[in-house]
């Protein structure tokens, strides 16, 4: 079962992870599902696939009204990303899909219409939640060639999509990163084989590092935070990226 769980709250603004599922087939990569709430307003980022829409939006409808969601972020166009759109599009036709421009022809076939997707250009942009600004960030070549996270500077939380994903085992239970070298041994293979380009990866680094950033959130594996988080950017920038090994 997923389980919604408050990672950040000050007054009636909130960041709730919808977490990795112990009890997903194990056909399936797991994934992380995150709800940001402003004033009663939610965006969910990374909405993820067809198979887990039943366990993503019961575990939402547990801690929140799913009529409060008002938006989707997709940071790519991967069906673990995005498939469950035509879902989230019966229970509102009129919500807006955020997406990297370069998607906004590929998403459709996921669900959708002309009225559903706003493009995000390549150098990102402001997203308005009810008097909140988030900003897509771009993150392009990590993995998709058009792909952005987004960032709350206000909660100081960046949302970094397949940028510190870790396949972790399943008897890893807690959503944050409390053993850093485990968890970096769990995503080193997946950077090296997903990550596609290593000067997109030293841009994205750059960018990170002057960024305020408490949270790093991916969208499988665990969160970082604190000065895990500059380890997290330091050990990245490192990293040799675009080698065709196992992603394990
Ligand atoms: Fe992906």
């Amino acid at each position: 079962m997923k389980k919604a769980q408050t990672i950040y709250q000050n007054g009636d603004h909130f960041w709730q992870v919808i977490a990795r599922d112990p009890a997903r087939p194990n056909y399936l990569i797991d994934t992380n599902e995150y709800l940001i709430s402003y004033q009663g307003q939610s965006l969910l980022t990374d909405p993820g696939g067809v198979e887990i829409f039943p366990a993503v939006f019961s575990a939402i409808a547990q801690v929140s009204n799913p009529e409060q969601i008002k938006a989707l972020f997709a940071s790519h166009q991967d069906p673990d990303i995005i498939s469950s759109l035509s879902m989230w599009l019966e229970l509102n036709p009129a919500l807006p899909c955020y997406v990297p421009w370069l998607w906004a022809g590929f998403i459709p076939h996921f669900g959708g219409n002309q009225d559903t997707f706003r493009p995000i250009p390549d150098e990102g942009m402001n997203i308005d939640l009810n008097g909140l600004t988030l900003t897509a960030v771009p993150a392009h070549f990590l993995h998709s060639p058009g792909n952005c996270h987004l960032y709350d500077a206000r909660a100081r939380i960046l949302f970094s999509g397949d940028v510190g994903a870790a396949l972790l085992p399943d008897d890893y239970a807690s959503v944050f990163v409390e053993d850093f070298d485990r968890v970096i041994k769990a995503a080193a293979g997946f950077h090296r084989r997903w990550m596609g380009s290593n000067s997109a990866k030293l841009d994205w680094c750059e960018r990170a590092a002057k960024m305020e950033i408490d949270m790093l959130c991916p969208q499988h594996g665990a969160i970082f935070r604190g000065e895990d988080v500059q380890r997290f950017i330091n050990w990245f920038a490192e990293l040799k990226v675009g080698v065709l090994a196992l992603a394990k």
